[in-house]
């Protein structure tokens, strides 16, 4: 059980921490110990801290970019070295800046010993350059700190559970990752973050100037955000802070200024042991009081979501799910879920306008009552591209057929038919261990927040596929994406099309995704080599795309959100490929050439752009 900890609403840490005594752990990151003086700077920092009267545990990143130069040097020797042996190396880097930081201290007067990942026992799994954090003994710990010591931990390194006893790292930029598993571990007050930026922005300053500083977001917030945030913050960092419901702020190691508070509600009470746990998953959601709509056949060209949308949210109608996949010839279609007492009218208004839009004849709206829609979620997925595939294939294998599929960073989302429903929850629950554990209603992280939207990503770095004709029936998703997962690619988004085409007596949907640019080629490459056998039809790719994306869970009492950043879209002229959403997040894929506007624009319109000016290194 974890113990009551005190609530940390305030953003002005110093207040806490000088009327009550705390047990913080503190996190430098490479440029906050990158020299002598910076590293006498953080010393005073923590003599301040343990004068308040707080316990403080440590953990330092490597100097500078030193991590950067010991790869560098690894590589001089070997295209290819041994995993074990860069470990060995890296994790050299935290020992040389955790000594040195434990004699600055020593030196101030302040007793202090510094510790290993393995002195300490933080057991890893045995997978070199990527281990992760099994458990973390206290025991050495909580005695250097009835010492009245503060303990400076090597972040990013741990030691195997096997019987070696290997030194292992966590991946890069894993300190984070080590500080809030240690505060988790030794059930600290709060776990701070120092870095080299004020804390988390609403969206990246060197695009987008005006970008603000926030004071808090929440742990889903965030890593719905991670393309934007993981620089700043490791996402397994987050996942960690979400799981144990560790207070977490990130802030800047030179100034005084309160960063950006990352929070989490109250989890359920959870073992230490297992901390990163190999499960992927961590809940299933469902949601049964849904309704599809869907307009087929509107043109594809700007303003039409804006228009549906706008017209929705005039009539205070709330969207769920929206989905829109690419288009076809020179029409789009776009589905979207509402509850289902409001589907009537939202048919009134989806027929209304399709004269408006431009549609032609054989433009219709489609409805379906019948429906369910069943996530899977858990910042496990990101990086692991098989969890999707296994989703779709647990479904297939019980006979669910997938009517809809929308992704987020962090969350599977696929409509169904509402008999299958419990079938489908306990499939997954099945595939994803996670028996004890009962499924939730979708929409429960609703907030109270009045800010709709928190932050703006944007990722330039995906290329777009289409597959044709897809033949619909269970387990053609499932084949596509455990073919690419076989492979190692990471797919992002996914949308599978509503539109079904008859093609040969064949009914089919289309499915488009994203992957990273690198990896376009080779999933094409794999994709048409079973075109044949699984009998979809062409196999087309677009480089040429960027993401936006919209983050906030203040969006789910909002009515209009979506609407407003097609809008901000459209008033630039700018087209939309495809959306697709979740509870607290809406992408928007556009084409490259017009992602900066539309990021600026989409900032702006949720009024996120203010007039200070952050620095930050580029
Ligand atoms: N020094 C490691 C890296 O550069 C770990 C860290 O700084 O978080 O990736
Ligand atoms: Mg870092």
């Amino acid at each position: 059980m974890l113990p009551d900890r005190p609530r940390i609403d305030s953003v002005k840490i110093r207040d806490f921490v000088g009327i009550q005594m705390a047990l913080i752990v503190q996190k430098y990151g490479g440029t906050s110990v990158g020299t002598v003086e910076r590293i006498q700077a953080v010393v005073k920092r923590v003599i301040r801290t343990v004068k308040a009267g707080n316990s403080v545990v440590m953990v330092v990143s490597a100097m500078g970019k030193s991590t950067d130069g010991l790869v560098k040097l690894a590589n001089e020797i070997s295209e290819n070295p041994s995993r074990r042996e860069m470990d060995m190396l890296l994790a050299t880097g935290e020992q040389v800046s955790m000594a040195l930081v434990s004699m600055a201290l020593q030196e101030a007067g302040q007793p202090a010993i510094s510790l290993t990942g393995a002195q300490v026992g933080i057991i890893t799994e045995a997978n070199h350059t990527r281990a992760r954090i099994l458990n973390i003994e206290t025991a050495r710990l909580k005695k250097h700190l009835n010492e009245g010591k503060v303990i400076v931990v090597a972040g990013f390194q741990g030691v195997s559970n096997t019987e070696d006893l290997e030194i292992t790292t966590l991946g890069r930029g894993g300190s984070d990752t080590s500080a809030v598993a240690l505060a988790a571990a030794l059930k600290a007050d709060f776990c701070e973050i120092y870095t080299d930026v004020p804390g988390i922005l609403t969206t990246d300053p060197r695009l987008v100037p005006e970008a603000q500083l926030m004071d808090e977001i929440t742990s889903d917030e965030m890593l719905e955000l991670a393309s934007l945030g993981a620089k700043v913050l490791h996402p397994r960092a987050v996942e960690i802070a979400k799981n144990y419901g560790i207070p977490l702020v990130v802030r800047s190691s030179w100034t005084d200024e309160p960063g950006t508070w990352v929070k989490s509600p109250v989890p359920q009470p959870r073992s230490i042991e297992g901390l990163e746990l190999a499960r992927p998953v961590d809940g299933v959601e469902y949601d049964t009081d849904q309704a599809k709509i869907a307009l087929l056949r509107v043109p594809d060209r700007p303003g039409v979501a804006a228009r549906l949308f706008s017209d929705i949210a005039t009539n205070q109608l709330d969207v769920d799910l929206i989905i829109q996949s690419i288009h076809e010839g020179n029409s789009n279609d776009i589905s979207f879920t509402v509850t289902k007492d409001s589907l009537g009218r939202a048919e009134l208004v989806a027929s209304a306008i399709l004269p408006a839009l431009g549609a032609s004849d054989d433009s219709t709206v489609l409805i379906e009552t019948d429906i369910a829609k069943v996530s899977i979620s858990g910042a496990g997925m990101i990086g692991r591209p098989g969890v999707a595939a296994q989703m779709f294939s647990a479904l297939a294998e019980a006979g669910v057929n997938i009517q809809m599929i929308s992704t987020s960073e962090v969350k599977v989302s696929c409509v169904v038919d509402a008999a299958l429903c419990d079938v489908a929850l306990a499939t997954l629950r099945k595939q994803f261990d996670l028996e004890n554990t009962p499924s939730s209603f979708a929409k429960q992280r609703s907030t109270s927040s009045d800010q709709p939207v928190r932050g703006v990503a944007l990722d330039l770095k995906q290329a777009r596929l289409a597959i044709r004709h897809v033949p619909d029936r269970p387990g053609m998703a499932a084949r596509i994406f455990s073919l690419l997962a076989d492979n190692n690619i990471s797919v992002d988004m996914i949308i599978q099309s509503q539109r079904c085409r008859n093609i040969n007596e064949i009914m089919t949907r289309d499915i488009a995704f994203t992957v990273a640019q690198m990896d376009a080629m080779e999933a094409q490459s794999i994709l048409e080599a079973v075109q044949g056998d699984m009998m979809f039809g062409e196999v087309v790719v677009n480089e040429s795309i960027a993401k936006v994306s919209i983050v906030g869970s203040g969006m789910i009492n909002h009515p209009g959100t979506a609407a407003k950043m097609f809008n901000a879209l459209f008033q630039q002229g700018i087209n939309i490929q495809m959306i697709a959403t979740s509870e607290i997040k809406v992408s928007c894929v556009v084409a490259d050439k017009d992602a900066i506007v539309a990021l600026k624009a989409v900032h702006e319109a949720f009024e996120l752009s203010g007039s200070t000016r952050i620095q930050v290194a580029t």
